[in-house]
């Protein structure tokens, strides 16, 4: 059994238990086994089977923390005494020893003695758990340093990371808290929940922790009362939960590398709790911020995923309609890293036709037909494909195409005029095929605007190294074949007065997280 999967005290603790679990079923049914156990037996094998029941039992030690392991190299660890060290010495309650980490740049930096968890007695019967920062490179609580030879206390669901705030190592859950107790049955059973990974509209999505196997997850709690007062503020009550449970069911068909997967829904009086696969390198909106835009080459690589993605979703007549950086999450840290499209909650499955007429979207990341289209208007797989381009715009620039911080016109202006400038000082190092990529995206014509396979097909995206990465990526044991790329390339087509490079002074717009809108149709 691997150290990842089981923690070395509760592997002992198991065994422990079980043995006595052994011993207890027995005195209920007898005391022949008994006499086995050792000294002390012979005395128990005379004294008839009823008795037994008043011999106290040694109850075993229970654990009151438990360090979930985040990264690989490290286990899982039950906390039962009051003083644990960590750190690469072999003295060390958990020694940083896994052959993982050991190949890893980080090992060398790990402190012999690293840090150090204890618990002391508090107020009355209470005790109070602390981590202490004992290195030189630093053990941090929550993204904030701890600093040497200081302490702060360490409480549910605190996230330890070590040598680095992104070197994300353990969360403690705080096994005397009975936060636990306020989950619904049939979920508590199963999963032991963390801490929160992001919230949206109708609640939130935490980390868990599947008891059988310590697997980590990512649950989607849609809360019931919530989302239908959302409902009803759009005038929209009839539907309650249909996107709910459209979200479920498309989800549950879908099967893509660059797809988030949903495993199992609960579905409670008060609550929806979605089970999905953990994806760990945090959303596509917080690294383009990070980095204010992303190298070409990168962009290139993520946006090539999400075509793919989109057009998965696109042959399976699903539009997902809530398309943003939000939205893409990534699977790890890495530059080159697979991603993961979330967030159906806005998706319908369109019929042959391939229009709806549901108003639902975030406002930057909206087609004009979208906003136009509020009374009579339909529109189809080819909004995506707009909020694709915009996508695409941030990626590169790391600003916004259209903004409500531009004042000289409203945002709504500027989305249906297709009104968007790409400032030099932040576009010209990019290349002009990829612009020209962005421009045939942004088109406000949903007819002329390129499809996810014309994107596709797009000039940019026919590079053979950048394909070959992204397929180790979706693929990484198996040579599948990607889907085969055709030949029809779009044709070139002249500049729009409006898509001129701009030249103005004007300053450029920021990014910043948009809240998903969700209108009802006008009449
Ligand atoms: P909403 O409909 O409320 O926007 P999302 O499904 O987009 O819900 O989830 C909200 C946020 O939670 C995401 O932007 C992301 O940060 C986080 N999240 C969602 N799903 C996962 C997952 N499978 N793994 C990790 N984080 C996730
Ligand atoms: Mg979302």
């Amino acid at each position: 059994m691997s150290k990842e999967s089981v923690t070395s005290t509760s592997q002992s603790q198991s065994q422990s238990q079980s043995q006595s679990q052994n011993a207890s079923s027995s005195s209920a049914t007898g005391s022949s086994s008994l006499s086995s156990a050792g000294s002390g037996t012979v005395i128990l094998d005379s004294i008839p089977s009823q008795d037994l029941a008043t011999i106290p039992e040694a109850e075993e030690p229970k654990p009151w923390g438990r360090l979930w392991a985040l990264e690989k190299g490290f286990w899982n660890f039950d906390c039962l005494n009051n003083e644990y060290w960590f750190g690469r010495d072999k003295s060390c309650h958990y020694c940083f020893d896994h052959p993982v980490l050991k190949r890893k740049e980080h090992f060398r930096s790990y402190s012999k003695k690293h840090c150090r968890i204890i618990r002391e007695k508090g107020p009355g019967n209470t005790f109070v758990v602390f981590i202490e920062d004992h290195s030189s490179n630093g053990t941090f609580l929550n993204g904030q340093i701890i600093g040497k030879d200081r302490r702060l206390p360490l409480y549910n669901n605190a996230e330890i990371a070590i040598n680095h705030e992104l070197h994300k190592v353990f969360v403690f859950s705080d096994l005397t808290t009975d936060d636990q107790l306020n989950l619904p049955k049939g979920f508590r059973d199963k999963y032991i929940i963390s801490k929160t990974l992001g919230s949206g509209v109708c609640g939130e999505v935490k980390l868990a922790f599947e008891k059988a196997n310590c697997k980590k997850v990512a649950v989607k709690i849609v809360h019931k009362p919530k989302f239908a007062q959302l409902v009803s503020e759009r005038g929209d009550a009839a539907s309650k939960f249909s996107n709910v449970a459209t979200e479920i069911e498309i989800l549950k068909k879908l099967d893509h590398p660059c797809i988030i997967k949903i495993e199992e829904v609960f579905d409670f009086e008060d609550s929806f709790y979605i089970v999905l696969d953990l994806v760990e390198g945090g959303e596509l909106f917080d690294r383009v911020m990070r980095s204010k835009g992303l190298k070409e080459e990168t962009a290139k690589l993520l946006f090539y995923q999400m075509l793919l993605a989109v057009q998965y979703l696109h042959d399976n007549n699903i539009t997902h309609r809530d398309l943003k950086p939000e939205n893409v999450l990534l699977a790890n840290n890495e530059e080159n890293c697979l991603i993961k499209i979330t967030d159906f909650g806005l998706s319908k499955i369109v019929g042959e036709t391939s229009l709806m007429k549901t108003l639902c979207g975030t406002l930057t990341y909206l087609a004009p037909e979208v906003l136009l289209g509020a009374g009579a208007g339909w529109y189809s797989k080819a909004v995506d494909c707009w909020s694709l381009g915009v996508i695409l715009f941030i990626c590169l620039a790391g600003y916004p195409p259209f903004s409500d911080e531009i004042t000289d016109m409203t945002l709504r202006d500027q989305i249906i005029k297709g009104h968007y400038r790409f400032f030099p000082d932040y576009w010209a190092h990019i290349s002009e095929t990829a612009k020209d990529l962005v421009k045939r995206l942004l088109n406000v014509d949903p007819e002329k605007r390129l499809s996810t396979k014309d994107a596709l097909n797009h000039p940019w995206m026919q590079d053979e190294d950048m394909k070959k990465k992204v397929k180790q990526l979706m693929y990484p044991q198996t040579e599948l074949m990607l889907p085969p790329s055709t030949s029809d390339q779009p044709s070139t087509s002249r500049k729009r007065p409006h898509e001129e490079d701009c030249t103005s002074s004007a300053k450029r717009p920021t990014l910043s997280s948009n809240k998903t809108v969700a209108q009802e149709q006008g009449n």
